[in-house]
């Protein structure tokens, strides 16, 4: 029978992470990495890429600040590969109350580390444009720009937004070339990778004795790491842990943006308020004899895009979750909505007016997705859970680019018994519950 001190299920960021922390950066030498999958083909290769530190409770900004940091940690010593920049994240609202909201929700943030509240009501505010990729110079915190200061930067908003919430220690990277330089940085450490599927974990005297493949093989191993994404739940089972995650679809539109109307330039660019689209009494007679009626009243907030590839890429990423539907268990292909390239450019026309210019003829697009697999406060699972030896790396939900490095880094600080972080408790798949309730978690802060 092979053998290998850890097995790592699952060769998405979360596995491919932890193995990279467990190999590279702690010297466990003996690491395996199975997946039936070509690595990253799952859920990893299907995000927007973006990532921020402004989270609604405390564990989640430091959780954030680390994984960043480690991000930032990465780009320096790979001359950037994966092009890590600092664009942010732009929430637009057109409600005046709003404002208030976002200063008063900023200053609890400010205080959970996440950077400081600027607020600007100058017709010409005092912020500096980051640059198109890195991030040095770029402040964290967030810009509060209230009317006229938000149309004097972002001119090309709808005419009607009142205020914007500029999150300033976010951006986006290229999730596939951060994947594939922890993969090769963690094969150079002696990690090894296998096509093939766990079927069944083997337990001996309440420990991890083996994990057997499809086709019958078995690698004996002390550790196993369950970094299955949205199967989480699946191997969870093989060895007695019920897992709390369910999996939502979320899909995402890419455009060829032939029109020019959604600037180079931008950041993540949010609508924080909700919307009803202003389909045409035929479109409405129709939709409604379609049995879409969902589609005609108000829809939810958080339509939001950015640019994508350099200033010459015509490609844009848009995505709206206006239907947050659960698949229990997930299945493959998707569930797919054929209108939501349309709902989606629409819904961004109420952001940008300027992509009202594809109203009548849409732009060619290309439609993806994957399940967020979250819990209910939608907060990480890392740990140790059920019989000595497994521990837990996932329901990393709509955030796990952004959070692969510190949950990779946490997961491997677990196995290796190394000192922990304050907000590993919140995260433990089966003790969290006493610390969440000293929490307040109130919104879960998902797009
Ligand atoms: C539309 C969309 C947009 C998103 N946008 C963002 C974003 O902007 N920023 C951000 O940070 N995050 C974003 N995300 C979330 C992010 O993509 C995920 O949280 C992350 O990719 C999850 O990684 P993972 O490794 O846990 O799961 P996965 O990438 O799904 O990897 C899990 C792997 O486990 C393997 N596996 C399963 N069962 C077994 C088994 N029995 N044996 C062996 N292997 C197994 C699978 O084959 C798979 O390769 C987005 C997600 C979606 C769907």
């Amino acid at each position: 029978m092979n053998r290998a001190e850890v097995v790592v299920c699952g060769a998405g960021l979360a596995g491919i992470s932890t193995a990279f922390h467990l190999a590279v950066r702690r010297n466990v030498g003996d690491v395996l990495l199975v997946d039936p999958r070509p690595p990253l083909t799952l859920t990893s290769d299907k995000s927007t890429e973006c990532y921020r530190n402004w989270w609604p409770s405390e564990p989640m900004v430091r959780f954030m600040n680390r994984s960043i940091d480690l991000l930032e940690e990465l780009a320096v010593e790979t001359d950037n590969v994966f092009g890590l920049n600092r664009r942010g994240y732009l929430f637009v609202t057109a409600r005046p109350d709003q404002i208030d909201e976002w200063i008063e929700q900023g200053e609890k943030i400010a205080g959970f580390g996440a950077g400081a509240v600027r607020i600007h009501r100058d017709r010409h505010p005092q912020v500096t444009m980051p640059p198109s990729t890195g991030f040095e110079g770029v402040p964290d915190g967030i810009d509060v720009l209230v009317g006229s200061a938000l149309h004097h930067v972002f001119g090309w908003v709808a005419p009607d937004a009142v205020a914007g919430m500029w999150v300033r220690r976010a951006g986006w990277l290229s999730a596939q070339q951060l994947g594939a330089v922890m993969l090769d940085r963690a094969r150079g450490a002696g990690v090894r990778t296998m096509r093939a599927a766990v079927e069944g974990v083997e337990v001996q005297a309440g420990r991890v004795s083996a994990v057997v493949l499809d086709g019958d093989e078995r690698i004996a191993c002390s550790t196993l790491v369950n970094a299955a994404g949205p199967m989480l739940k699946e191997v969870g089972a093989m060895v007695g842990v019920d897992l709390p995650v369910h999996c939502e679809a979320h899909h995402k539109v890419a455009f060829r943006d032939r029109l020019g109307a959604f600037p180079r330039e931008a950041p993540m660019t949010i609508l924080a308020d909700p919307q009803t689209l202003d389909w045409d009494p035929e479109e409405r007679r129709h939709l409604a004899e379609e049995g879409r009626e969902d589609l005609l009243g108000e829809l939810p907030r958080f339509c939001h895009g950015r640019p994508e590839g350099g200033s010459g890429s015509p490609w844009v990423l848009a995505l709206w979750e206006y239907r947050r539907e659960v698949v229990d268990p997930p299945v493959f292909p998707m569930p797919e909505d054929p209108l939501y390239p349309e709902v989606v450019i629409r819904g961004m026309a109420r952001l940008v007016p300027a992509m009202g210019r594809y109203r009548d003829a849409l732009p060619e697009t290309v439609v993806d997705g994957g399940y967020y697999t979250k819990t209910g406060e939608n907060l990480p699972l890392i740990g140790p859970a059920g019989p000595d030896g497994h521990f837990v790396c996932g329901a990393l939900s709509g955030y796990g680019v952004m959070a692969a490095a510190a949950a990779g880094d946490l997961c491997a600080g677990w196995i290796v018994g190394d000192g922990l972080p304050d907000y590993a408790s919140v995260f433990h798949p089966e003790k969290r519950s006493a610390r969440l309730a000293s929490l307040d978690i109130g919104d879960t802060g998902q797009l």
